[in-house]
C-alpha cells in the first residue's frame, strides 16, 4: 500500500514536471516552441553552421490585420486562426526547422542548413503559400495574410539577438508597403536604421541648440499675384550633417513625441515673424504653419495656440493651421472637437494634402475648414493623366460650391499655373512662384513682387 502510494507520488512529479517543462519551453495555445526554446535552438544552430559555413535565414512574421479578425469574430475564433495557421506552417517546413509562436500573432521560423541565397527566396514562397487558401473556421471561410522579414546568419547577424532584431526590423518594413509582403534585411536598411536612430537622439536637444530654422514659402492669388499668405516650414540645421528636410526628421519627432515642443516652436516663432513682418507695414498676410496629428491629440494644444497669440500680439485671423487630410478624415470625432474650437478663436484652417486619402469632399462640409490644399501630385501629373485633370476640375468646382477657398501646391509651370487659373483655382503655391526662402529674403520677395504687380497694372 505504501509502496503503490509513493510510486504513484512519483508519477505524479514526474507529470507536474513534465507540464512545468513544456509550459517554459512551449506555447500552450498552438503547442509550439515559444521564443525561449527558439532562441535555444537559433544558439544551437549558429554553432554548428560555424563549423559548417552553412547559412540559416530567420523569419520574423506577423499577421496583417489580425487584430480585426478578434474584434470582428471574437477571440475564440481568432484563437482557432492561429491554431490553424501554426499547424500550416509547421507542415510546410522541414523536422528540422523551427516554427514558434513569438507572442500573440507574431511567429518566428528559423530555417538551417541553406547552401546559397537562391534558398532563401524558395523559403520566402513557403511562407507565402502558407497564406493562399483561406483557412476553415467552425466552417468559415477566413482569408489572413501575413507580412514577414528575413534576416540570415552570417550576413545580417552572428548571435540570436541580433538575428531575431534584423528579422523584426525587416518585418516592419515590409508592413510599411502594405499587407502581404517580405523584406529582406539588407546592409542598406541596416545603416538607415542606425541613422535614423543617431537622428532622433540629437533631436532631442535641436530646440535648445537653436538648430532649427523655419523658411517661408508664399501662397499668391491666382488671379493677381498679390501674396496672401505665407506657409511656415521647418528645417533642421545640423553642424555636422549639414541641412536636414522635415520630411526626414518630423516622422522621427511624431514616434517619439518631440513634435510637441518643435510643433510649439514652430508656432511661436511663425507667429513672432509674421507680427514683425506686420509691423514694418508689409500688406495684412497670414501665416500658414502646418500642425502634426500627435500635436492635435494632445488635450493642451488649443491652450498652446490660445497663448502664443498672445505673447505675440498675433491677431487670431492673421493665423492659419494647416492639418493632413489623413488627420481630418481618420480621427474626426475629436479631432472636430479642437477645430471647432481653434475656429472659435479666429483661426483658419486648411486640409493639406488634399486628394492622397481619396475622402469626399462632401464630409469635409461638416468640418470647420476654410480651404483645401489640392496635394502637389495632382499638380504634376495635370498634363500627363486625364484622370488627375478631371479630380483636378472636380476638386475646385465642388470646393467652391462648398464655400471653401483651393489651394493648388507645387506649381512649377506657366501651362500649369494658366490652366489652374482658368479653373477658377483661388489660390497658387509652388516653384514657379518662389521656394521656400529664409526670413531675411521675405522682404526682398515682397518688394519684386510689388514691382511685377505694379507693372502688370500699367501694361
Ligand atoms: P507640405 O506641408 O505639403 O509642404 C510643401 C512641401 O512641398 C515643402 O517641402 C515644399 O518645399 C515643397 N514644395 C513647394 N512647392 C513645390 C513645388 O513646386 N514642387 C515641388 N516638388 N515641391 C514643392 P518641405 O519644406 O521639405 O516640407 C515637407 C513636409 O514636411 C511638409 O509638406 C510638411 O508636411 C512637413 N513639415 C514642414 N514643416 C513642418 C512643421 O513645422 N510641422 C509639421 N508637423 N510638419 C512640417
Ligand atoms: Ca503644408
Ligand atoms: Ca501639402
Amino acid at each position: 500500500m505504501i509502496i503503490t502510494n509513493i510510486f504513484a507520488g512519483t508519477i505524479e512529479r514526474i507529470r507536474q514536471e513534465q507540464q512545468i517543462n513544456f509550459m517554459a519551453y512551449y506555447d500552450t495555445l498552438t503547442g509550439l516552441p515559444n521564443r525561449t526554446l527558439f532562441k535555444d535552438r537559433l544558439r544551437q544552430a549558429i554553432s554548428l553552421a560555424e563549423r559548417t559555413s552553412k547559412m540559416i535565414a530567420v523569419i520574423f512574421m506577423d499577421l496583417d490585420s489580425f487584430k480585426s479578425i478578434n474584434d470582428t469574430m471574437g477571440h475564440e475564433v481568432g484563437d482557432e486562426v492561429i491554431i490553424k495557421v501554426s499547424r500550416k506552417l509547421s507542415e510546410s517546413f522541414r523536422k528540422s526547422d523551427t516554427v514558434s509562436r513569438f507572442s500573440g500573432d507574431e511567429f518566428l521560423i528559423m530555417v538551417n542548413n541553406l547552401e546559397s541565397t537562391e534558398d532563401i527566396y524558395k523559403i520566402a514562397d513557403k511562407v507565402i503559400n502558407t497564406f493562399r487558401e483561406p483557412f476553415i473556421v467552425h466552417s468559415q471561410k477566413i482569408y489572413v495574410s501575413a507580412s514577414f522579414g528575413v534576416a540570415v546568419y552570417p550576413f545580417d547577424g552572428k548571435d540570436a539577438d541580433t538575428l531575431i532584431r534584423n528579422a523584426d526590423i525587416a518585418m516592419y518594413e515590409a508592413k510599411s508597403r502594405g499587407k502581404s509582403q517580405y523584406s529582406l534585411c539588407t546592409d542598406d536598411m541596416k545603416e538607415e536604421i542606425v541613422f535614423k536612430h543617431e537622428l532622433s537622439n540629437k533631436l532631442y536637444r535641436a530646440v535648445e541648440n537653436n538648430e532649427l530654422i523655419l523658411y517661408y514659402q508664399p501662397l499668391v492669388v491666382a488671379k493677381t499675384g498679390e501674396i496672401r499668405c505665407m506657409e511656415a516650414l521647418v528645417r533642421w540645421y545640423l553642424p555636422d550633417y549639414g541641412m536636414i528636410a522635415p520630411n526626414m526628421f518630423i516622422p522621427l519627432a511624431e514616434q517619439s513625441g518631440l513634435i510637441v515642443p518643435i510643433g510649439e516652436w514652430v508656432l511661436k516663432t511663425a507667429c513672432k515673424q509674421v507680427k514683425a513682418w506686420l509691423d514694418m507695414g508689409l500688406p495684412p498676410i497670414q501665416i500658414s504653419v502646418n500642425v502634426s496629428v500627435i500635436q492635435l491629440r494632445n488635450p493642451d494644444f488649443v491652450a498652446t495656440v490660445e497663448r502664443v497669440l498672445k505673447e505675440t500680439g498675433l491677431n487670431a485671423k492673421q493665423l492659419n493651421l494647416e492639418i493632413t487630410e489623413s488627420a481630418a478624415v481618420k480621427e474626426s470625432d475629436n479631432i472636430l472637437s479642437t477645430l471647432k474650437k481653434l475656429r472659435k478663436l479666429g483661426i483658419e484652417i486648411s486640409i493639406d494634402d488634399f486628394g492622397t486619402e481619396y475622402s469626399s469632399l462632401s464630409r469635409l462640409n461638416h468640418m470647420p475648414v476654410n480651404r483645401i490644399k489640392i496635394d502637389r501630385s495632382f499638380i504634376n501629373n495635370l498634363f500627363k493623366s486625364e484622370k488627375d485633370q478631371a479630380l483636378v476640375r472636380g476638386m475646385i468646382h465642388l470646393s467652391q460650391t462648398l464655400g471653401l477657398r483651393v489651394v493648388a501646391e507645387g506649381v512649377e509651370r506657366k501651362e500649369q499655373l494658366e490652366f489652374l487659373r482658368k479653373l477658377g483655382c483661388d489660390e497658387i503655391q509652388g516653384y514657379y512662384i518662389s521656394y521656400p526662402i529664409p526670413a531675411d529674403d521675405v522682404l526682398k520677395l515682397f518688394k519684386h513682387m510689388d514691382i511685377v504687380m505694379r507693372r502688370q497694372a500699367r501694361k
